[in-house]
């Protein structure tokens, strides 16, 4: 089976399912299947050697019809523009199925951070800025962080954007740390969303919520999902995690805790003491009651899907599930919180960040947890009410809330 794994081509696939289904007309389906805008340049950093080394940056605007774009930077070796499209497009029916008013965007650097020294970060992240800093703004396009990227490379951006429009603009970006205008809440809402998706799955499904859960990826969003699972569905047992370095796997449970401090100390999962070594694979294919794939794109492929046993899947990931994948899980009955549903808590308190910097007013932890589970609880139901009216898999689902959404807004424009 030649099976594409192009994120961009998997990501028109899935938006031309949604479009055949909703039967758009041509010219909006042609606008919704392309990004509006795409910036490509090159960054030259001076490195901490005295050598100058020259980066690929990229930003793409991908539709801005409910709002201004909004999206991640991922600093990554294996970034291209292909990525960063499909990341965007994804943005765009994130923040459209989470109802928030904005679009969608993404933009990165193709290098690894984990090779550069903070000095050097710095530089690339200034020079990231000056590339783009005519085309951002809070009413235009609103950068955050995502994989390899931090609230520091955020606060050094917000800086710089400021030095050179020469006005305080907190709401130019988000994610930041705390005392520049950060959101209480930013650091856990990816995973915080994702854990009250799973809930009120459990809860559809009938699905003990104390049973098994597993996690592949172990950065940002699988930690705090370690951590949130137990304490928001009332129980869980831990049974694998997994990282770049390899996999390990205790039937009876690791301590989330613990499996987080012995990363932060040692920067990898893999030798944990008492624990069985797994490989990423397997770890997919364990027969839990969660699984979240919580690393990067194309994990479940026609390759794997059909030995995928999770009862729920619930991606933090963006990107984790092909297409074809998506119809074997759906067949096998493994109920897929797709990733632009399951990980929109991250824009969420994004936007909140966002309106709390611009009124230059903050909210408190209780209010971003409660607002957050509004928003999550009311786009997991929306999403599983179109799934059951018109009996197709939970992605494409959330496809014809999303599409649906952002047509409107392009036809009430006069765009189309
Ligand atoms: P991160 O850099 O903090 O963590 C990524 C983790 O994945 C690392 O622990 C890395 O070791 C691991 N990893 C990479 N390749 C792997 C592989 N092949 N097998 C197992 N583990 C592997 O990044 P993050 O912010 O946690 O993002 C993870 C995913 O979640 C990405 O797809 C990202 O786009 C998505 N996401 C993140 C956020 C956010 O707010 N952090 C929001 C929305 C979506």
């Amino acid at each position: 089976m030649n099976e594409s794994l192009n994120p961009f081509k998997v990501a028109q696939t899935q938006f031309d399912e949604a479009a055949e289904r909703l039967g758009l007309e041509p010219g909006l389906r042609d606008l919704l299947r392309w990004p509006r805008r795409e910036y490509v340049f090159t960054i030259p950093v001076r490195m901490d050697d005295g050598s100058t080394r020259v980066f690929h940056g990229y930003r793409v605007q991908y539709n801005e019809a409910r709002g201004p774009t909004k999206g991640g930077l991922r600093w990554h070796p294996e970034e291209t523009i292909d990525t960063v499209r499909a990341l965007a497009a994804w943005m765009t029916w994130k923040t459209a199925v989470v109802d928030i008013p904005l679009g969608g965007g993404k933009g990165g650097v193709t290098c690894d951070p984990k090779k550069l020294s903070d000095g050097e970060k710095e530089r690339l992240a200034r020079g990231w800025v000056r590339a783009v800093a005519r085309e951002l703004g809070e009413h235009r396009d609103v950068p955050a962080p995502d994989v390899y990227t931090t609230p520091q490379i955020m606060a050094w951006m917000m800086d710089e954007y400021e030095t050179i429009v020469g006005r305080s603009h907190p709401a130019v970006i988000t994610g930041k740390p705390l005392p520049l205008g950060g959101s209480q809440g930013r650091n856990d809402a990816t995973a915080r969303g994702g854990v009250y998706t799973v809930r009120e799955a459990c809860q559809a499904l009938g699905i003990d919520p104390a049973g098994t859960y597993a996690i592949q990826g172990f950065g940002n969003a699988g930690q705090y999902a370690a951590l949130l699972h137990p304490e928001i569905l009332g129980g869980g047992r831990l049974v694998a995690v997994s990282d770049t370095s390899g996999g390990i796997y205790n039937p009876d449970g690791f301590d989330p805790r613990e499996l987080v401090e012995f990363k932060r100390d040692n920067g990898k999962v893999s030798q944990f003491p008492g624990a069985q070594s797994i490989h990423n694979e397997e770890l997919l294919e364990l027969d839990v009651n969660v699984l979240y794939p919580s690393a990067l794109e194309n994990v479940i492929t026609a390759g794997n899907a059909d030995r995928i046993k999770a009862k729920i899947s619930c991606e933090l990931a963006n990107g984790p599930t092909t297409p074809e994948a998506d119809e074997i899980l759906f067949k096998n009955g493994v109920h897929v919180i797709p990733d632009f549903l399951a990980n929109a808590g991250g824009v969420t308190v994004s936007y909140f960040e966002q309106v709390q910097g611009t009124y230059n007013y903050f909210w408190p932890l209780e209010e971003i947890h409660q607002k957050l589970d509004a928003h999550m609880t009311r786009a997991y139901r929306e999403v599983r009410e179109m799934q059951q009216e018109m009996q197709v898999h939970p992605r494409l689902a959330a496809y014809l809330v999303s599409v649906t959404r952002v047509a409107e807004a392009v036809k009430l424009r006069g765009w189309v």
